[in-house]
């Protein structure tokens, strides 16, 4: 069954001023390159996964911090266009983080990402937590000080709420921060990065020894989900044209928690997830690209 009423989905994460550059071949060190495009999206992983999760249905809160800068004000502008709870949102004094973003003609990207303002969620307060109460699921990835995300997914675990981690940028795990996530979502070079296991199926088994719950994302090979005790199910992607990858793994992440929180099963789930990030990499664009829940469904019908 699955409910009708949309499911509280919180993030706490990062948000930044995406200036993407578009062009042929990205520069080598010491090399200028002429680009054909320049964008300045929304962007940030937290934001990214928040504005994947309402579009695709879910009553999205979002915790992350901006600064009191011109990005910080269109940025939280651009969370309340979406239907994005931001009460608690927080604007502190400084520039807002940005992302310098090239996206080369193939569609492989490379970020450079400043922190900012994101460097401020250390911790979670009183009022973060209420809000946080009755989630459906919290979302976590690892642009934010690692403080801030422990304390994060400790208030959820302690609200009762799943947690959901993108170990993403790759960086050290605590075992700390391991201990209290319910579902992981790395792609197959974060899987790597953690078990040291390249071949995604044993991978997931060295995860599962680690979390109840994993997806690792194949980008144009679809995901690979695993709970412990039960079969592995591998989901294909979509095949479609990309020309633009950047956050289709926040895209996956953001529809794949809305759909399990409204009851489908992990491989419903799945391909509701696949079928958003298909969508969402034939677009150029991060949050700009990602499609709305009655594009996901008539995909997926
Ligand atoms: P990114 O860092 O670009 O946001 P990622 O590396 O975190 O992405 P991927 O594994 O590349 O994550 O992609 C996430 C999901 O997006 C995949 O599991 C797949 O469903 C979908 N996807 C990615 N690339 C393609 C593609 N070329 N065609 C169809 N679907 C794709």
């Amino acid at each position: 069954m699955t409910s009708t009423t949309s499911p509280r989905i919180a993030v706490f994460g990062s948000i930044n001023m995406d200036l993407v550059a578009y062009v042929d071949t990205a520069p080598a060190s010491g090399e200028t390159v002429s680009g054909s495009r320049f964008a300045q999206v929304p962007g940030g992983k937290g934001a990214n996964q928040a504005v994947a999760a309402a579009r695709a249905g879910g009553d999205v809160a979002f915790f992350g911090a901006v600064g009191d800068d011109a990005f910080g004000t269109q940025l939280r502008t651009n969370l309340v266009e979406t239907g994005i709870e931001v009460s608690e949102m927080r604007t502190v004094p400084g520039a807002s983080g940005v992302a310098h973003i090239v996206v080369e003609s193939t569609g492989a990207n490379s970020i450079i990402v400043i922190a900012g303002a994101n460097a401020a969620m250390t911790d979670v307060s009183e009022r973060d937590r209420r809000l946080l109460e009755g989630s459906a699921a919290l979302l976590l990835q690892l642009e934010l000080p690692m403080e801030g995300v422990i304390a994060a997914a400790r208030a959820g675990r302690e609200a009762g709420v799943p947690t959901v981690l993108t170990p993403a940028p790759a960086r050290e795990l605590p075992a700390e921060l391991i201990g209290l996530v319910d579902l992981l979502v790395p792609n197959q070079h974060e899987a790597a990065a953690i078990t040291g296991e390249r071949e995604p199926r044993a991978a997931l088994a060295e995860l599962l020894k680690l979390v109840p719950e994993a997806i690792i994302t194949l980008g144009a090979d679809g995901s690979l989900y695993g709970r412990r005790g039960a079969d592995p199910v591998h989901v294909p992607a979509p095949r479609v044209e990309a020309v633009d990858t950047t956050a289709a793994g926040d895209t996956f992440c953001g529809a794949f928690a809305v759909a399990r929180a409204e009851g489908r099963a992990p491989e419903d789930a799945l391909r509701f997830a696949a079928a958003a990030s298909a969508l969402s990499v034939q677009r150029l664009g991060a949050s700009s690209s990602m499609p709305g829940r009655a594009e996901i469904e008539e995909a997926i019908a």
